[in-house]
């Protein structure tokens, strides 16, 4: 392997897959049934040190490289989908708050998210923008000494259950992309209200809700960086935090190969096993091809980060391979677990509803490839030589 782990790797995964073992798995099928928010198991990750990882020790983190934050991602979801999404999105927020905060900001937000006692929010999305992030509606309006915000977002993961949400809004609505600013918003804050959970394909335990904003007012101590430049904020988070999205695949695509070769050892039909059957073998050789090419660009992905390289290239790559490899590597498990997998009592059925979002939060795969082809234009010339 070109990407061998070293002690401090190895440690802090068997701790998370230990943790997932006992506390996490047992429960995934149920909290998928009922959609419960798993407040505890949430409180246990955080005193595990999983909740900043790579948050430096300084702001009370772990301090530790990106690798360790995707193997310790991959294992929360080969257990539960669900939590990894509630994680990542929490780690959403970092991206955002570690290299944009000044320094008493650091103080006052991000020890108590890096202990797991706030959780995180990243509030982007509107109902009228998506992909389109300079189409947003939602204004902060200067009002005294505060900013005033009306508008909504939709689809934000974890938003009732945080507590520091990292809100997008426009601060000069005529400036489009270029007047988007950020702000940090506590949980409890006068003017923000919530939808009920908005019921969903997949990662049922994973609420995401509408959020209101009715004149809500923010003091300037809450505004992120400077003025108008929310906008590159959020995008330069989101091409560090798809890395993430990598290693959630792969956790999933991880447990459906495990589940295909318990399968196909356990099934016999013919009088043999389906595994004696090359039909069975050609699935399961690729899928386990398709989840290392996965694993090995996620991780290439992340030294890449931690060399503090331009990431909108690999940032992409990795999220693009990893989650288009785990939607046919989970089509292929429920192949070959044949009806029974179909089934809502197996657990295929659920990392199939599961994996299909990877494709779509944080940049869909349509929007990945644009952001690659992008920084091709930029570096090829006309004659297709690298500049
Ligand atoms: C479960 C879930 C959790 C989420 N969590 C969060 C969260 O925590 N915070 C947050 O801010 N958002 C969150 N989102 C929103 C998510 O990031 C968006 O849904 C996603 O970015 C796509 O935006 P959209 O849904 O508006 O689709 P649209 O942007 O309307 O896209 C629709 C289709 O058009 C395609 N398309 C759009 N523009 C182009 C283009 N220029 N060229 C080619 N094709 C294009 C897309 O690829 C897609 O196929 C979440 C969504 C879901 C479903």
């Amino acid at each position: 392997m070109p990407y061998p782990l070293n002690d401090t790797q190895r440690a802090m995964r068997q701790v998370i897959r230990d943790f997932c073992r006992n506390e996490v798995m047992p429960g995934a099928a149920e909290r998928d049934r009922t959609g419960a928010f798993p407040a505890e198991i949430m409180r246990g990750l955080g005193e595990l040190g999983a909740m900043g990882i790579t948050v430096p020790d300084s702001c009370g983190g772990l301090g530790l490289d990106t690798q360790t934050q995707l193997l310790a991602i991959e294992e929360v979801a080969r257990a539960d989908a669900a939590l990894a999404s509630i994680y990542t999105a929490h780690l959403l927020a970092l991206e955002v708050l570690v290299p944009y905060l000044n320094k008493e900001q650091k103080g006052r937000f991000i020890p108590d998210m890096a202990s797991g006692k706030a959780l995180g929010a990243f509030a982007l999305t509107e109902p009228g923008s998506g992909s389109d992030i300079g189409g947003m509606d939602t204004v902060a309006r200067r009002d005294g000494d505060a900013w005033v915000v009306s508008g909504s977002k939709t689809f934000i993961s974890n938003a009732a259950d945080a507590g520091t949400t990292v809100l997008f809004a426009k601060t000069d609505p005529a400036a489009g992309f270029r007047g988007i600013s950020a702000f940090v918003l506590s949980r409890g804050t006068p003017g923000v209200s919530f939808s009920e959970p908005q019921e969903k394909l997949g990662i049922r335990s994973a609420p995401t809700h509408t959020v209101y904003f009715d004149g809500a007012r923010v003091t300037d101590d809450r505004v992120i960086g400077e003025l108008g430049t929310g906008g590159k904020m959020a995008l330069s988070a989101l091409n560090r935090a798809r890395i993430d999205i990598a290693a959630m695949a792969n956790g999933i695509a991880q447990r459906a190969l495990e589940l295909a070769v318990e399968y196909a050892a356990a099934r016999v039909q013919f009088g043999h096993p389906i595994r004696d059957f090359q039909a069975i073998q050609l699935m399961l050789g690729q899928m386990d091809a398709e989840l290392e090419a996965a694993r090995l660009t996620a991780w290439w992905a992340a030294a890449e980060k931690d060399s503090g390289a331009d990431l909108r290239r690999a940032g992409s790559i990795a999220k693009w391979v990893a989650t288009e490899n785990c939607g046919a590597i989970v089509d292929l498990a429920v192949q070959v677990h044949g009806g029974a997998g179909y089934m809502r009592e197996s657990e295929i059925e659920r990392l199939y509803r599961d994996a299909r979002i990877l494709r779509i939060f944080e940049g869909t795969s349509q929007i990945q490839l644009l952001g690659i082809a992008a920084t091709l234009a930029a570096t090829f010339d006309r004659s297709g030589e690298v500049v």
